[in-house]
């Protein structure tokens, strides 16, 4: 963390509330260490009431940047002057770059689920995929699989059902995608529906720390080993539903790559420069510790 503020020294906000535990500072902070910028960022608890004022502010004090989080992915675009094409699509924006009071939003978790599935890109394509969860992970997986991945048909499992149905027809509309399935948690023919996936995305935070037992699916013989299993926790960094489609012979990724190139993308919009993704990540590692 920097122990030197300069008159020029750039800040970088997070707006969110509640701004829960984050992983954010701890790596733009070091990111700007290692490439030697003089950059600062820090959380701000911002209430939904409140974004108006706090974007003015922020444009008042020129405040280079900012990510967005809970609740204001979605609020945050009408207050912006651009808005990139991949967040319009997604309908949520989680970077701001602030250029001398033009604010322009972004979305680099699609670059994060990108970078994720980048070594699986070929055996992907074309492919029956399966999301579970329907929230905002969700909905930039499903842009990302469709505009990237052109897959064969996506099964969306979700435990309140209207849910995957609204992301259903948000996209068939956007997108011209129709090849959807949706399935309450968990339909009878969960098995068959997995097995027929190619990709199977946990998108929903059931696993998560301290609920670091639970998994969303651990029934035998769910996985096998022509499968790639992506779950979009990063803490733990091995789930238990990664431990148990890696024992059913899947291939396996955690949320980790997708967190750090996210990042990595809002760093260069904001810095022009590029992130080092991989000491990040060991180090991230390091400080997850589990
Ligand atoms: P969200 O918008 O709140 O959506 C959560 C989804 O999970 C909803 O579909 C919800 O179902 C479902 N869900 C919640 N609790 C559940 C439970 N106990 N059993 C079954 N389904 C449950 O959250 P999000 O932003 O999409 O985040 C989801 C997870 O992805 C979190 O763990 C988050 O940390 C992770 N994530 C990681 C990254 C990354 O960079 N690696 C990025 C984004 C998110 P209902 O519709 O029924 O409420």
């Amino acid at each position: 963390m920097k122990d030197t503020l300069h008159m020029n020294t750039m800040l970088i906000g997070l707006l969110g509330h509640p701004i829960k535990q984050t992983y954010s500072p701890f790596i733009y902070n070091m990111a700007f260490d290692i490439n030697k910028l003089d950059f600062i960022y820090l959380p701000f608890d911002v209430p939904a009431s409140n974004l108006r004022n706090a974007i003015k502010g922020i444009i008042a004090l020129g405040i280079a940047g900012f990510n967005v989080t809970i609740p204001h992915k979605v609020n945050i675009m009408q207050l912006l002057n651009n808005v990139s094409e991949d967040a319009a699509v997604v309908g949520a924006v989680n970077t701001v770059v602030n250029d001398q009071g033009k604010l322009s939003g972004y979305n680099s978790d699609v670059y994060g689920i990108l970078k994720s599935l980048e070594k699986y890109k070929n055996v992907l394509i074309g492919q029956e995929m399966t999301v579970l969860g329907a929230g905002g992970g969700a909905r930039a997986v499903v842009y990302t699989l469709i505009r990237y991945f052109k897959p064969a048909k996506i099964n969306l499992i979700n435990r309140t059902e209207q849910k995957a149905e609204a992301l259903k027809t948000y996209f068939s509309e956007k997108m011209k995608f129709d090849d959807f399935k949706c399935y309450e948690l968990f339909p009878p023919n969960l098995v068959e529906i997995l097995q027929n996936s190619k990709l199977i995305v946990n998108a929903t935070p059931v696993g998560m720390f301290p609920e670091s037992d639970d998994a969303i699916i651990s029934i035998e013989k769910s996985f096998h080993k022509e499968q790639i299993v992506f779950d979009l926790v990063y803490n733990p960094t091995k789930t238990k539903l990664i431990n148990i489609a890696a024992k059913q012979g899947a291939d396996v990724i955690n949320g980790l790559p997708m967190l750090v190139n996210q990042a990595s993308k809002s760093f260069e919009l904001w810095t022009g420069e590029t992130m080092p993704v991989e000491s990040i990540t060991r180090s991230l590692e390091l400080f997850i510790g589990h």
